[in-house]
């Protein structure tokens, strides 16, 4: 596979590259990663998101260069003719592309690289492999692939994208290679210490005292192996945070040992109001069935759906039979 499009892309001059929506660590460090990789080797390359980064990843190489207008990457793409590829990283199913999806697909070809487990693939080509840790590292290995140099900025950002996807190399996914890859990345120039803190030390005391409040909402079910917390619009406003400041959070409930499975509901407010919900599991139970029956999708051990017109309490009394029945599957 890897030989397949180390082949296309060197056919190509001009790479258009995009994530999904509400992108995480690993979405951003490997767009940003595969981005200067390419730039490398000469290629012209558009670094597409739909909205601005998150400012929790501020602290990543080139966010400057991203380009969130639509409308100019498709009249970039028009001008390109034939000589274009669109890729898609991190994206684990279509929908995930958000509104700019049906627009970007028609730049052919358009390829997914993920390893997101159940993405069935919307490419022309697709290399998708769920067991691999973060798309991150096959990036990388796509990159020894294209034997282009990989500058300290593209290690930072692929460095990022493995740490924040294996929590910080403690999931199920964290393999050897997952560990070489990291080293050869750190050999690179890529540093750990720097990034950690660009990731962890990065709070404000609104966000403290907004975990303060979610915690209180903390509640356990299952003789304590389903731990739920919840953040309502009214707790985000009290504390002048938004819901960038909840990334994180679920591995409170995550955290306690008997835990298996951890939910957090998050109250929507904006355009199409609703609920969004992060799931996390630990060993065997697999949350991405559970969020699969309300059309999300994700991981075994990290998982997630949105309901819109729905309130935290209906999600709350739909959702703990759903968890109940996982943890004896
Ligand atoms: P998080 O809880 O960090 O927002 O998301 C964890 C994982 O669940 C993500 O990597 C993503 O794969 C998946 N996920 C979260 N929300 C959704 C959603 O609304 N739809 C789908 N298909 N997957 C989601
Ligand atoms: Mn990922």
């Amino acid at each position: 596979m890897i030989d397949q499009l180390v082949k296309g892309i060197r056919a190509k001059e001009n790479i258009v590259l995009a994530t999904h929506v509400r992108p995480d660590g690993d979405a951003l460090g490997s767009l940003l990663g595969l981005a200067t990789i390419l730039e490398g080797l000469g290629k012209r390359v558009v670094r597409y998101l739909e909205e601005p980064a998150p400012g929790l990843y501020d602290f990543l190489p080139h966010l400057d260069l991203v380009e969130t207008d639509l409308g100019r990457v498709l009249r970039f793409a028009e001008d390109c003719v034939d000589d274009i590829i669109c890729i898609t990283l991190d994206c684990g199913d279509f929908s995930r592309l958000g509104r700019s999806g049906p627009e970007l697909k028609r730049i052919h070809p358009f390829w997914v690289i993920d390893h997101h487990q159940g993405n069935t693939g919307c490419g022309d080509l697709n290399w998708i492999e769920p067991q691999r840790s973060s798309t991150g590292e096959m990036v990388y290995d796509l990159a020894v692939g294209l034997g282009g140099d990989i500058s300290k900025e593209a290690a930072d950002c692929l460095y990022t994208a493995i740490v924040t996807d294996t929590g910080s190399f403690c999931y199920d996914s964290t393999t050897e290679h997952t560990f070489a890859v990291a080293g050869n990345l750190v050999a690179c120039g890529a540093k750990p210490a720097v990034i950690s803190q660009g990731l962890h030390d990065c709070s404000t005391f609104g966000r403290l005292q907004l975990m303060q409040q979610v915690l209180g909402t903390l509640k356990s079910f299952c003789k304590n192996q389903i731990g739920v917390i919840r953040v309502t619009q009214e707790m985000l406003e009290s504390t002048g945070t938004t819901l960038e400041d909840c990334e994180g959070l679920i591995n409170l409930p995550r955290s306690v040992k008997k835990v298996r499975v951890a939910a957090f509901l998050k109250e929507i407010s904006g355009d199409s109001p609703g609920v969004s919900v992060s799931l996390r599991a630990k060993g065997d139970c697999d949350v991405a069935k559970v969020a699969a029956k309300f059309n999300g999708g994700g991981h075994r051990n990290a998982a997630g759906f949105k309901m819109s017109g729905t309130s935290l309490n209906q999600v709350h009394d739909t959702l703990l039979p759903v968890l109940e029945q996982a943890l004896s599957a």
